[in-house]
């Protein structure tokens, strides 16, 4: 019944979103994130939401409807692989107890719409309080009942008890509904039981917490709290149903067991050290770092929003993490877009792109990580990361060159989202 409901609702789609027109973007400055390279005078021909032909010597077909771009530069739709939509955007996680699951996916709505009019047409939303709140509002935007990016989703945090994903701060006594709990597990075989489980309700991708957490009451980044069998069972039990992990992880021995354990990516990656940094580029794991949001979390504690226990977990890591970022980059470990969207305000991603730059990328290899690379890493690059026949027509398009000036990615001014203009 569900399978059949999920292909009904993936049919839906097409009839909401799908044009009878063909549509012609001419492209004054493209970029190729795949190639690394950008491309003068391009013609992009969009048909059924798909791109359908790219090049320089292309006809726009007759009747098609013409959307000129010719003084902008255009992109690929970018990618967050580390984003918390659904649930999110309040500093202190206790205040999740104050609103029910419904109200806490609608209160996201507006953070949607805010994420994909600041060009971010896919996220990877890695967990939620309120477990399957995220498979929800990924389904209820692809139905088009609610405008958002394309969202790949968790369904909830693989955490130990107590742990850096779990809802922490309460009395002892004190019961959560299932749904606060969801992810549990404390052996090899529990994470294997909640893999099962988020694999039957539909998630896209296993997010588990392999140390402590910063933004956790009760927890401690530099703890380790995975073992290296449940890591390895996670991985294991998630290959089986088709979905790759993500690892958040701080401390440097967390990190480097998730990464022998076979996960696609490390969030965060604050205290990797160089045998960590040598062992990622061995094994080819994405790192997933998030160095803009100390910004917010600072910025959090100067207006006294931020738990005091936050800003002490948080004592000097921040910078580690940058220094860390930078030395990765020149390592050439493969690096993603992550910016742990809620943690700073929704629509304000992009600017970490200036950070990514400040630390040691060039401006192309910081737009690789949000589209080609973020693609790869999702394991959907036959669907989105760029701009070629057959993906998705997602494309954003800022005045200036980002090349140049990376900071003009925090002002995309158009956004089309598989062939549907949401700005202009
Ligand atoms: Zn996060």
């Amino acid at each position: 019944m569900k399978r059949t409901l999920a292909i009904l609702s993936a049919l839906c789609v097409c009839c909401i979103f799908s044009f009878t027109q063909t549509v012609a973007i001419k492209a004054g400055r493209l970029i190729d994130p795949d190639a690394g390279k950008v491309l003068n005078d391009q013609i992009i021909v969009i048909q059924d939401g798909k791109f359908q032909a790219v090049g320089h010597d292309i006809a726009a077909p007759a009747g098609a409807k013409v959307i000129d771009l010719s003084k902008m530069t255009v992109l690929p739709g970018l990618i967050d692989c580390h984003t918390h939509v659904a649930d999110g955007g309040d500093a202190e996680p206790i205040n999740v107890l104050q609103k029910s699951a419904s109200e806490s996916v609608l209160a996201a709505i507006p953070n949607a719409r805010k994420m994909l009019e600041a060009g971010f047409t896919t996220v990877r939303d890695v967990g939620v309080y309120r477990a399957l709140n995220d498979i929800a509002l990924r389904d209820a935007i692809a139905k088009g009942y609610v405008v958002g990016p394309r969202m790949y989703v968790a369904g909830a945090y693989i955490t130990i008890t107590g742990g850096a994903g779990a809802m922490t701060g309460m009395a002892p006594d004190i019961q959560l509904p299932w749904d606060l709990h969801y992810g549990e597990a404390n052996s090899p075989w529990e994470v294997r039981q909640k893999i099962r489980l988020l694999a039957h309700d539909g998630v896209d991708v296993i997010k588990l917490l392999s140390t402590g957490a910063v933004l956790t009451h009760g927890s401690n980044p530099k703890s380790i709290e995975f073992t290296p069998e449940e890591l390895s069972a996670a991985v294991d039990e998630a290959r089986n149903f088709g979905l790759k992990v993500a690892a958040h992880a701080h401390a440097a021995e967390g990190i480097k067991n998730a990464i022998r354990a076979g996960v696609a990516s490390i969030e965060h990656a604050t205290l990797i050290d160089d045998e960590g940094i040598a062992l990622a580029k061995q094994h080819g794991t994405y790192l997933d770092m998030d160095i803009y949001d100390e910004e917010c979390i600072q910025e959090n504690g100067r207006n006294g929003t931020e738990p005091k226990d936050f800003l002490v977990h948080d004592a000097e890591l921040g910078q580690i993490q940058r220094e860390n970022f930078r030395k990765a980059v020149r390592a050439g470990v493969k690096m993603s877009f992550g910016t742990d969207a809620g943690v700073c305000p929704y629509g304000i991603d992009a600017r970490q792109f200036a950070f990514m730059v400040k630390y040691g990328m060039t401006p192309m290899q910081a737009i690789q990580a949000a589209t080609s690379n973020a693609a790869d890493l999702l394991g959907h690059s036959d669907v989105v990361g760029s701009i070629k026949p057959g993906k998705y027509a997602d494309v954003v398009a800022v005045s200036g060159d980002p090349l140049q000036d990376i900071g003009v990615l925090e002002h995309v001014q158009f956004v089309m989202k598989e062939g549907t203009v949401y700005k202009q």
